[in-house]
C-alpha cells in the first residue's frame, strides 16, 4: 500500500520509562534545538498541501485509467508511476503526522489530519487497489520477460516476490477496496483513540492528580521503595475500573476482525501475516519464543536477584523492577554534550555514518526539547520524498538522563539506516519489516554504550561502569524478555494454547480472565511468586499496552534485539572487513530475507542455538561482568 510509513516508535516498555515532562533548568538552553519541517510545507495552513492532494488524486485516476486491466502490458511504467504516487502520499501523510507530534492535542491539526487521512484513503481504495491484486495475479512468464527487459521492474523483482508471497491471501478487488476506504473507521483507528484515552487518565496521588507518565516515571526514577509500592497500587487500581473495561473490549474487536479475516484470507494462524510480512518462517519465530523462555528467562532471574541484593532487599515487588539503583548517576547531560558523545562513538566505528548525522544536524531535522503539548517518548521518521530525495526526521523529548543520551544514539541509528536504504532502493523498498527494521538502533546504542563503557574503564570509575552496564542490562531485559512477555499475552489471547503448541478459535475474554493471563504469562518468565518477584498490583497492567492493537508488532523487537547483538559480536571476528559489509546491510532495506541479511556474517537464524548464543554473548557476558564488578564494590 502506497503512504504506509510508519513511524519507528520506542518500545512500550521504553515509554514505560520516559522520564516526567517537568524540564529541569539547567537544560533549558536545549530548547533552541528544533527540527524545521518547511523544507516540506510552510505550515498546515500551506496552500500546497491541498494543491497536492488534489495532484495525488489526479495522477491516481490516470494510473487506474492507464494500468488498469492492461498491467502485463505496461509493469515498468506502471511502477514508476506508483513509486511517484508513493512519494507524494508519503510527502502529505509524513508532514502532517510530525506536525501532529508537536502538538497533538491541537484541533485544527488534527482535523486537517482527520481530513487528510479520509481523502487519502478514498483515492486509494477507489484508483489504487487494482494494482497490487493484478500484480499477484501475473503470470510467471509474463513477469520473467519484464525482468529480462525492463531496468524498473528489474531493479524491484524483490519488492514484487514479496508482495506475491500474499497472492492467495487477496480478497476480490470490491472487497478489498472498501475494506481500505473503510480503514479510517476500522478497528485501525482505535489506536489513536487509545492514545488520547490514556492521556485523559488521571490518578489521585498523595492529594495530587497525576498522569500515567507522571505515575510510571516515579517508578523508574524513585528511590523509595514504599513510595514506588504505593504508586503501582493506585496505578493498577486506577486502570482496573471503566478503562481495563474498555480496553478489553478494544481487545476483543482486534481480535475478533484478526480472526475472521484471517479465515476469510485463509492464512495458517493468526500470526501468518505479520510473519509473511517480516519474511519469517514461523518455525524461526517459534526459536526465538523458545530461546527466550529457556535461555533468557533464567538470566533475568539471575541478574534480577543480583539487583535485589543491590537494593538491599530479599524479594523484589514489580514495582522494584525499574528502579534506580543506589550508585545511579543522575548528573544532567546537555544535549550538546549528549550529541558529542554519540558522534564521538559513531565516528569510532563508521565515519560514513557520523557524516549523515552531521547532515540531520545542519539541515535541522532533529526535534529535542520536552515541551507542552508534544507526543511522548521519541521516534525517527524516514521517508523518500518526490524527486528521490531520502529524508530523515528525528523526534526527541530529551531531558538529560544517560537514558536519553542512549535513546538518541537508537533514533539517530533508524536515521542513518533510513538515508542509505532510502539512497539504494527508493520508495517502494527503503523501509525494512518490523522485525529488522531495528537493526541499525540496536547497533547505534551498542557503539554508543561501548565507547562510554571503554571510556569508563580506561578512567577505573567502577561505580558509574556498574552503574552503565546495569541500565544496558535493564534496558535489554526490557526489550527481549518483557516483549516476549508481551508476546506470549498475545498470542494466548489470540486462541494459543498453554503449550504454545496450537491455535484454537479465540474467546471473549473478560477483564479477570485477561488479568489471570498477564500475571501467568509474567511468571513463565520471571518466576512464580516470591521467587524474584511478588507480583501485587499488577493485574491490570496489560490494559495500557497499546501494542496489542498492532497484532504480533512485539516479538519484532526481541527478534531485532537478539539478531544485532549476534551481529554486533561478529565486529571483533571480521575487523576491518566488517564496516563495509554493515553498510551493505542497512542499504539493502526490504529487499532481503533476514537469512539473505545474515549470511555475509557467517550467521544463521534457523535454529534456537542462534537465538541462544545472541543471549549468551550480550546478555550473559553483561550479567556476568555486573555480578564480579558488584562484588569488588
Ligand atoms: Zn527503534
Amino acid at each position: 500500500m502506497p503512504f504506509k510509513h510508519p513511524i519507528f516508535k520506542k518500545s512500550n516498555q521504553e515509554i514505560e520509562l520516559i522520564r516526567s515532562t517537568h524540564m529541569p533548568s539547567e537544560i533549558t538552553a536545549d530548547s533552541t534545538v528544533r527540527w524545521d519541517l518547511t523544507s516540506i510545507y510552510s505550515g498546515i495552513d500551506d496552500p500546497q498541501i491541498d494543491l497536492d492532494i488534489a495532484d495525488f488524486t489526479e495522477r491516481a485516476q490516470l494510473f487506474n485509467s492507464n494500468f488498469r486491466g492492461k498491467l502485463a502490458d505496461g509493469l515498468g511504467p506502471a511502477i514508476s508511476a506508483y513509486s511517484e504516487l508513493d512519494m507524494l502520499g508519503g510527502k502529505i501523510m509524513v508532514y502532517l503526522s510530525l506536525r501532529q507530534s508537536l502538538d497533538v492535542t491541537n484541533e485544527a491539526v488534527k482535523s486537517k489530519v482527520a481530513e487528510a487521512q479520509q481523502s487519502m484513503s478514498q483515492v486509494q481504495g477507489e484508483y489504487l487497489t487494482f494494482f497490487e491484486l493484478e500484480l499477484v495475479a501475473l503470470d510467471d512468464a509474463v513477469l520473467e520477460k519484464w525482468y529480462a527487459s525492463d531496468e524498473v521492474v528489474r531493479r524491484h523483482q524483490p519488492w514484487i516476490e514479496q508482495t506475491r508471497v500474499f497472492r492467495p491471501h487477496f480478497l476480490s478487488e470490491p472487497v478489498e477496496a472498501a475494506l481500505t476506504k473503510r480503514a479510517p473507521f476500522g478497528p485501525g483507528s482505535w489506536d489513536e483513540f487509545f492514545d488520547e484515552c490514556e492521556a485523559d487518565l488521571r490518578f489521585d496521588h498523595r492529594g495530587e492528580q497525576k498522569n500515567l507518565t507522571e505515575m510510571l516515571d516515579i517508578l523508574g526514577n524513585s528511590k523509595d521503595a514504599a513510595l514506588r509500592a504505593e504508586v503501582q497500587k493506585t496505578v493498577n487500581d486506577g486502570l482496573g475500573g471503566y478503562f481495563a473495561k474498555y480496553s478489553a473490549q478494544t481487545l476483543y474487536v482486534i481480535v475478533g476482525k484478526g480472526a475472521v479475516e484471517r479465515k476469510e484470507r485463509h492464512y495458517r494462524n493468526p500470526m501468518d501475516a505479520r510473519n509473511k510480512e517480516n519474511r519469517i518462517p514461523d518455525e524461526v519465530v517459534d526459536a526465538l519464543h523458545n530461546a527466550v523462555k529457556n535461555v533468557a528467562g533464567p538470566l533475568a532471574r539471575r541478574y534480577y536477584r543480583l539487583k535485589a541484593e543491590l537494593l538491599g532487599m530479599k524479594t523484589l515487588k514489580w514495582s522494584d523492577r525499574n528502579a534506580p539503583l543506589p550508585f545511579t548517576d543522575t548528573t544532567i547531560v546537555p544535549f550538546d554534550n549528549a550529541m558529542a558523545t554519540v558522534l564521538d562513538a559513531y565516528e569510532s566505528f563508521s565515519p560514513t555514518l557520523t557524516g549523515i548525522i552531521r547532515d540531520f544536524n545542519s539541515a535541522k531535522q532533529i526535534d529535542v526539547p520536552a515541551t507542552a503539548g508534544k507526543r511522548g517518548g521519541a521516534f525517527n521518521c524516514s521517508f523518500v520524498l518526490p524527486g528521490n530525495r531520502p529524508q530523515s526526521f528525528t523526534f526527541l523529548n530529551y531531558l538529560g538522563s544517560n537514558h536519553d543520551v542512549m535513546t538518541l544514539a537508537h533514533e539517530l541509528g533508524h536515521g542513518v539506516h533510513g538515508i542509505l536504504a532510502g539512497e539504494a532502493q527508493g520508495p517502494l523498498m527503503f523501509h525494512p519489516p518490523i522485525a529488522y527494521c531495528e537493526t541499525a538502533s540496536v547497533f547505534g546504542e551498542m557503539t554508543t554504550f561501548s565507547f562510554l563503557k571503554k571510556q569508563l574503564a580506561t578512567k577505573g570509575d567502577s561505580a558509574a561502569l556498574l552503574a552503565l552496564l546495569t541500565q544496558k542490562i535493564e534496558g535489554m531485559l526490557n526489550t527481549v524478555v518483557r516483549q516476549i512477555g508481551f508476546s506470549n499475552f498475545e498470542r494466548r489471547m489470540h486462541g494459543m494454547n498453554a503449550d504454545y503448541t496450537e491455535w484454537n478459535d479465540p474467546k471473549k475474554l473478560s477483564v479477570e480472565e485477561l488479568d489471570e493471563l498477564w500475571i501467568a504469562t509474567a511468571k513463565e518468565l520471571y518466576g512464580e511468586d516470591g521467587e524474584v518477584f511478588t507480583y501485587e498490583n499488577t493485574s491490570h497492567l496489560w490494559s495500557y499496552v497499546s501494542h496489542f492493537h498492532r497484532p504480533f508488532y512485539v516479538y519484532g523487537y526481541a527478534f531485532g534485539e537478539l539478531l544485532t547483538q549476534s551481529l554486533y559480536a561478529q565486529q571483533t571476528r571480521l575487523g576491518s572487513r566488517f564496516e563495509p559489509l554493515y553498510l551493505d546491510l542497512l542499504r539493502s532495506g526490504a529487499t532481503k530475507s533476514v537469512f539473505d541479511l545474515l549470511s555475509p556474517f557467517g550467521l544463521n537464524p534457523t535454529d534456537e542455538t542462534f537465538w541462544g548464543e545472541g543471549i549468551r554473548v550480550s546478555l550473559e557476558t553483561m550479567i556476568a561482568e555486573a555480578e564480579e564488578l558488584a562484588a569488588a564494590h
